[in-house]
């Protein structure tokens, strides 16, 4: 089953950790916040993207059921 990913804004510090990790998910605003550009994850990426999500150094990211 497909998850959505989810991000904490106020919490992102724009490290871009999840940007290397998952570039076709995450990507960085002008003002250094991440933006999620695409939430539903289906299975077959999830283990990466769920990597790029415990990867940022704040925890502002994560994935939930959908
Ligand atoms: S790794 Fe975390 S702090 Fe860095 S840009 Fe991504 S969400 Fe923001």
């Amino acid at each position: 089953m497909a998850k959505q990913a989810k991000a904490d804004y106020e919490a992102c510090q724009g490290y871009a950790n999840c940007v290397m990790g998952a570039e076709d998910y995450f990507d960085l605003d002008d003002d250094g916040k991440v933006v999620l550009l695409a939430s539903e994850v289906p299975e077959s990426d999830e283990p990466r993207v769920a990597e790029a999500a415990r990867s940022c150094p704040v925890s502002a990211l994560w994935l939930e059921d959908s």
